[in-house]
């Protein structure tokens, strides 16, 4: 996710955090406005090695301007950092998926489409990025194919909560 992310990577500032129950919401400074989705996004420390900061999962706010965005993520559901960060926290953000991928996510029309892994024309998962065919089937929807993982978890269970009410 972090050497394939679609878009530019602009670098952001922490400039709020606020910390309930099963979520944290944090607001972020861009010097740059991100390329569209937007989300979902990791910011990364920059340095070496490269560090997580925060998972990034849903974009609930955007100034007119389009430099400051205010994410939802539920760290219950994180994939590799279930940390929130801390204001100040400088970075880069990286995000996940070009616009049509998310689209799978988050508009559920038409409906993908399970094809057999033979009939796969990419060979990694626009989602997770890991090497196609992985198990007997895979999914579409015209031009983007994901495993069945990532169907499973981001597409039919919403494991993210990118769609609906937040
Ligand atoms: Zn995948």
């Amino acid at each position: 996710m972090v050497t394939r992310g679609p878009g530019n990577n602009p670098t952001v500032v922490v400039s709020a955090v606020v910390v309930s129950d099963d979520a944290f919401s944090a607001t972020l400074v861009c010097r740059e406005r991100p390329t569209p989705p937007q989300y979902p996004a990791t910011l990364w420390a920059l340095g070496r090695p490269p560090q997580h900061i925060a998972e990034l999962h849903r974009l609930m706010r955007a100034s007119d301007d389009g430099l400051v965005l205010t994410y939802r993520t539920r760290p219950a559901v994180a994939l590799d950092c279930a940390e929130a960060p801390k204001v100040g926290d400088e970075g880069e953000l990286i995000q996940w998926w070009t616009a049509r991928v998310l689209e799978l996510v988050t508009d559920p029309n038409p409906p993908l489409e399970r094809i057999p892994s033979s009939a796969l024309r990419c060979d990694f998962c626009e989602m997770c990025y890991k090497t196609l065919p992985d198990g007997p089937w895979a999914w579409k929807r015209a031009s983007n194919e994901i495993c069945d993982g990532c169907h499973r978890d981001f597409v039919r269970s919403d494991r993210l909560r990118l769609r609906g009410p937040s």
